[in-house]
């Protein structure tokens, strides 16, 4: 019987390590985000937060956000730590200031929606003033 216990062993281990991995990376992104969310008086949106791999997004980008501004519902997508240029602190440091850029684009899409680079500098400049420390990337 014991090749059957190490096979099922095995099978619990091979299925419970990525997502040991993935879900405290989760909750703390989606904690983040509520945290962000409060910051920014944006709780009466409902939003949530995904990791994607680099060919989800746009390239030399660390994330997106698409949204419902009528229905206050969105995803932001932040990248795949597996494909960063960064880890540690500075690399959750960089996924915490991702997901203020995104919202800072959620809030201020509807002030200059014909000027994409003018939004692109005011968010920034938005989301520099807002973290307390400066962005890695
Ligand atoms: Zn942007």
């Amino acid at each position: 019987m014991r090749w059957y216990f190490a096979a099922l062993l095995g099978l619990l281990f091979c299925l419970a390590v990525p997502a040991v991995q993935l879900a405290p990376l989760q909750a703390h992104l989606e904690r983040q985000l509520r945290n962000w969310q409060k910051r920014l008086s944006m709780e009466d949106w409902n939003l949530s937060v995904q990791v994607v791999r680099k060919a989800a997004l746009e390239k030399d980008t660390w994330g997106t956000a698409e949204w419902d501004a009528d229905s206050r519902t969105g995803v932001i997508s932040v990248l795949d730590p597996m494909d960063y240029n960064l880890k540690g602190g500075e690399l959750k440091r960089d996924m915490e200031c991702t997901i203020v850029h995104e919202l800072v684009h959620i809030q201020v899409s509807s002030l200059a929606p014909d000027n994409p680079e003018a939004q692109e500098a005011l968010v920034n400049k938005i989301m520099g003033a807002l973290v307390t420390r400066p962005c890695p990337n």
